[in-house]
């Protein structure tokens, strides 16, 4: 079983159109930036580029606490999939808590996971993240103890997700496909804020539509 994991590469430009969290979104011509039901925007999270397009990640942070972003049919987050074509940055609203204090730059790293590391299959597949990041730490080329650098992964289970909480398409009401896990990073000046919880990105390629949640 094969890990993407979203490794910490440092300051990026905040218009790379390469992974990364934070900077400013690139989205197609006319887009509108979102807005939460407290009336402030949306700040931008996350640009992960995948298979067919871009994904790019809001959540609110004019409230925390206040604004449900934990929540998949809440206003206080929202996941794009963009075609990869024509994307070009946004506008960012003067008003509000829109962009990350800073941007940074997001690489992969592939973990195999060994199958006797779980008792049977479908623990491997409910934890094959957890034990991913935990392995990150012992990383023979990598330093140690920074498993505040891992900022998610791609693709894959999500890990230890109820099955009642798997969010349904906005628009067709079928089941979304999981697409990334999202953690808040390694500072607190660069971090986004997930109340301490791990994000969950999911999307429905059909629609084009996104859904983000939190444990
Ligand atoms: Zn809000
Ligand atoms: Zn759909």
């Amino acid at each position: 079983m094969k890990t993407t994991l979203m490794i910490y590469d440092g300051p990026a430009p905040a218009d790379s159109d390469a992974p990364r969290t934070g900077g400013v979104p690139l989205a197609p011509a006319g887009f509108d930036w979102p807005l939460c039901g407290c009336g402030g925007p949306l700040q931008f999270f996350a640009h992960l580029p995948v298979e067919d397009g871009v994904l790019s990640v809001f959540l609110c942070q004019n409230d925390p606490g206040a604004c449900e972003f934990w929540d998949a049919s809440s206003s206080a987050n929202r996941v794009f999939l963009f075609p990869r074509e024509e994307l070009r940055p946004v506008a960012v609203p003067e008003a509000g808590l829109a962009l990350l204090p800073a941007t940074s730059a997001i690489r992969t790293h592939v973990v195999t996971l060994d199958p006797e590391e779980a008792d049977d299959d479908e623990d491997i597949e409910l934890g094959a993240y957890d034990v991913a990041r935990q392995g990150w730490n012992r990383e023979p080329a990598e330093r140690f103890g920074k498993q505040r650098e891992v900022l998610g992964s791609l693709g894959g289970s999500p890990s230890y997700l109820e099955d009642d909480r798997l969010p349904a398409c906005p628009s067709c009401t079928g089941t979304m496909e999981f697409a990334a896990h999202l953690e808040e990073g390694i500072a607190r000046e660069t971090a986004m804020n997930l109340g301490g919880q791990l994000g969950y990105v999911f999307v429905c390629r059909t629609c084009r539509k996104g859904s983000f949640l939190t444990d």
